[in-house]
């Protein structure tokens, strides 16, 4: 059987924290929720890295040392634990977190003033707890999202091997008197190599599944940023010209169509001139919410630019499509600002083309544009169509 020395695994473990926090300061961002995750992933590390002390210690100061390191340890995964919660956005207190962290820490501590046996045990009981807990969390959560990247999943896979590793060892502290080695793993020979290394890898295991996930957390943001429009929320230009492209396409192998709408705010200079700016950008992100408000999941609201807004929408005929807009028209109208200068009621008009196989994105926006054209000329506050070439 593979011989594994216990003690050069927690120093392994130490070391291979040192390189966690190294990789993890790799990581640059401005988003508040990842920034606090990686805070409580640098104090997680910091608090594994402890375990290379083991290196300092002579024969005789092995065994309390080991006792040291070993609360440090528990430290370090009651903190792994927070900051997974906290990278998957689940809001745990701050004081929750560090009350539990010092609760294992000081377990873990004042046990090591107990008799041996009582010692291996509560080690077991702490570090069994706080696995089978990281591991349930993190299931619990790919569970609910039906979410599962690839990092995520193995670290709830990390999660469980753990938990199993634990359980088998407080069994067998439960059930086995000592003696008791002096790095205090009281496990079964057959299981000692594989606790062993697993402690070993786990800070970079750790490190690098927490690394993937951020940077892939991060990729996301920035994608959602480059897609949306800062001022609404709702898609940008580009968003739309790539999610659009997207639905046009798949919309090829559907019965149904897609309408495109273009919205333009009625006389939205004069509210700026009579408000302000700031008025106007308000003005601006309460009509995104109202057509939010009354489109379906699957429809694309776009900001175009200025005050003008685009809608894809698949619809079934020209009717639903006349239905939509109609609806859209009557919201705005009906649903005006509350600014703190009072109810801001505002208008739009809306030109309605629909989309042909034959078209780019490009070319049904400009009939749509053409279309809206008409209801400017025609009083404003109005929907215009297109001829519709279905229903
Ligand atoms: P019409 O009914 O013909 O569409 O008249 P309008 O006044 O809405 O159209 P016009 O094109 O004359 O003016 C659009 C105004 O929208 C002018 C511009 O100052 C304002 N605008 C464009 N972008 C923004 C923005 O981001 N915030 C604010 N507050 N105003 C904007
Ligand atoms: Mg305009
Ligand atoms: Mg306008």
């Amino acid at each position: 059987m593979l011989l594994i020395d216990i003690l050069t695994c927690y120093a392994t473990a130490g070391i291979g924290s040192v390189v966690g926090l190294g990789l993890l300061a790799l990581i640059q961002t401005d988003q508040p929720r990842i920034m606090h995750a990686l805070n409580i992933y640098r104090w997680a590390f910091a608090s594994l890295a402890m375990m290379s002390m083991i290196i300092l210690s002579s024969p005789e100061t092995v065994a309390t040392i080991s006792k040291v390191v070993i609360g440090f340890a528990g430290m370090g995964v009651s903190l792994l634990a927070w900051a997974f919660r906290q990278l998957n956005g689940r809001r745990t207190l701050p004081t929750l977190g560090v009350v539990v962290t010092c609760v294992v820490g000081a377990a873990l501590w004042g046990a090591a003033f107990l008799p041996d046996p009582f010692y291996v045990r509560t080690m077991a009981a702490v570090f069994c707890l706080v696995s089978v807990a990281m591991a349930v969390d993190q299931g619990w959560l790919i569970l609910r999202s039906a979410r599962g990247h690839l990092s995520e999943l193995c670290l709830m896979a990390v999660a469980f091997v753990f938990s199993a590793i634990w359980l088998a060892m407080l069994w067998h502290a439960i059930d086995t008197p000592g003696p008791y080695p002096n790095h205090w793993l009281h496990a079964p020979a057959w299981l000692l190599p594989m606790a062993g290394l697993g402690f070993a890898l786990l800070p970079l295991a750790v490190a690098a599944l927490a690394f993937t996930t951020i940077n892939a957390r991060l990729m996301q943001q920035l994608r959602a940023r480059a897609l949306s429009d800062e001022l609404t929320g709702c898609l940008s230009r580009r968003g739309l010209r790539e999610l659009g492209g997207r639905m046009l396409a798949m919309q090829q192998h559907n019965p149904s169509e897609v309408a495109v709408l273009m919205l333009d705010l009625d006389h939205f200079k004069a509210i700026n001139d009579r408000y302000g700016h700031v008025i106007g950008d308000e003005v601006l992100r309460h009509v995104t919410h109202v057509l939010r408000d009354r489109l379906r999941e699957d429809a694309l609201l776009a900001r175009y630019g200025g005050e003008e807004f685009t809608v894809l929408l698949p619809v079934r005929d020209a009717r639903e499509a006349r239905g939509v807009a109609e609806r859209l028209r009557k919201a705005v109208e009906s649903t005006p600002c509350e600014t703190k200068m009072g109810p801001i009621r505002c208008t739009v008009s809306i030109g309605v083309s629909f989309h042909a196989d034959a078209n780019t994105l490009e070319d049904d926006i400009s009939q749509a544009d053409h279309r809206l054209y008409a209801a400017k000329q025609g009083g404003r506050n109005r929907v215009e169509f297109v001829a519709p070439t279905l229903g």
